[in-house]
């Protein structure tokens, strides 16, 4: 390890000339732009390895980066999801050819990742999934539809997974495709969400061939490779949130209610040393992480405390906001932060697992609680009522 000191104040000057009054939505050219600068200053993939066009240092620089880096709105969101979560899972599981032919790109800011698991009936219960793929010759025919898609408008590459056996049980015939987003016959359609905006979207699979050197781990293994990733993912969205600002959070709104003479109000000092505890609960349970990381202990479903209690917290924060600044809330301030901040919020709540589904995985997996009933475990998922199953069966 050099010198963490060093490291963070070299990282400080370099974000300081490169990414001080960036605007934070700079645009898809400027956001890939940035990226490739990002790399050949040596600050993207950190932790990666140097042989796929990583960095090949220790989680200690990593974090020496993200202090440095807080404070500054770095343009590199729409990547979030192929370095948090597609990228870790090629690592984990892709093959020596994956890894050297996306791994960089990635790192570069020339390829965007998407991530393509729920659809309209498969969603806390993904393992249901519809969408199938037909072996045809050296390629696979993928059919059917996703949707929640983040980023599938943007992207150029995915991680699919779609049926392949349905003679297997629900969690045994699924298996894990890259799809190139420009290949014929993949069509991506925007929803807008109530921020306004169009964070995700549906994408349909008409007759689409994906070469059979494009499936991740084994066929018929999709289910395992699908928790790697949802694994990186909850990890990935709560470690990552805890390096960002966060517009509704106890100091900015500690501020808002000094300002407005509130804060001797027993019911906002509550509402505020409730956000705090969360607060402090949520950074300190990281902090945790991120040394067990750096200790080489893998989070594993404990990553999804960590979404849990950002998504508890990003409520206790919209609520708070209401109460404290009232009708201000549906009015966008200077740079929209507290508003979109506020309509973003319960989508935490859902995004990446529900807090629902996170409380059953703690309750099974962390805390070693009898698992929910699960009838259908031993069931051909042919024979299943789910989905659009179920209105045939039902006709
Ligand atoms: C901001 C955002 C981004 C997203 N991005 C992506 C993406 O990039 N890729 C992707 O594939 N998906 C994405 N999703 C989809 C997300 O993973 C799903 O919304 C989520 O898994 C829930 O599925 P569902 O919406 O079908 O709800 P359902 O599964 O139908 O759930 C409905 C309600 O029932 C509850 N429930 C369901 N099962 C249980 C149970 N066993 N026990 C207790 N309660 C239960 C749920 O908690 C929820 O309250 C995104 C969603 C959001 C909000």
């Amino acid at each position: 390890m050099t010198d963490p000191q060093e490291y963070s104040r070299r990282a400080s000057a370099w974000l300081e000339a490169n990414a001080r009054d960036l605007p934070r939505d700079a645009g898809l050219a400027a956001s890939r732009a940035f990226m490739a600068r990002l790399h050949d200053a040596g600050y993207s993939g950190i932790t990666w390895p140097a042989e796929y066009g990583g960095q090949g240092l220790t989680a200690a620089e990593e974090r020496a980066f993200q202090q440095a880096a807080r404070g500054f709105a770095l343009p590199i969101g729409v990547f979030g999801i192929g370095l948090g979560m597609c990228g870790p899972t090629l690592l984990s599981i892709g093959t020596e050819e994956h890894k050297r032919r996306y791994i960089e790109p990635l790192l570069r800011g020339e390829e965007i990742w998407c991530q393509m698991f729920s659809e309209p009936g498969a969603g806390s219960d993904v393992a249901s999934l519809q969408t199938r793929a037909v072996r045809d010759g050296d390629a696979w025919v993928v059919n059917g539809q996703k949707v929640w898609t983040s980023v599938a408008r943007q992207a150029d590459l995915g991680l699919l997974i779609a049926r392949t056996d349905v003679d297997l049980p629900k969690h045994r015939g699924i298996t894990m495709f890259i799809i190139d987003m420009h290949d014929p016959g993949v069509t991506v359609r925007p929803l807008r969400d109530m921020t306004g905006e169009s964070h995700f979207n549906e994408v349909f699979f008409d007759d689409v061939r994906v070469p059979a050197d494009r499936i991740v781990g084994e066929v018929n293994e999709g289910w395992s490779a699908a928790v790697t990733t949802l694994l990186h993912e909850r990890v990935s969205i709560g470690t990552g949130a805890a390096r960002t600002e966060r517009p509704a959070s106890f100091a900015a709104l500690a501020a808002a209610a000094r300002g407005r003479g509130l804060l001797a109000d027993p019911a906002v000092r509550d509402l505020l040393v409730d956000l705090y505890l969360r607060e402090r609960a949520f950074d300190l349970f990281n902090a945790r992480l991120s040394q067990e990381i750096k200790a080489g202990i893998q989070p594993g479903a404990r990553g999804s405390v960590a979404k849990l209690l950002l998504s508890d917290l990003t409520l206790a924060g919209a609520d708070a906001a209401t109460e404290i600044l009232g009708p201000e809330t549906v009015a966008y301030d200077d740079d929209g932060t507290i508003a979109a901040a506020l309509s973003w919020a319960p989508g935490m709540a859902l995004g990446g697992g529900t807090s629902e589904i996170m409380r059953n995985i703690i309750g099974d997996r962390v805390l070693g609680l009898p698992r929910e009933p699960q009838v259908d475990r031993a069931i051909p998922f042919r024979d299943l009522k789910v989905g659009t199953q179920a209105e045939e069966a039902g006709r």
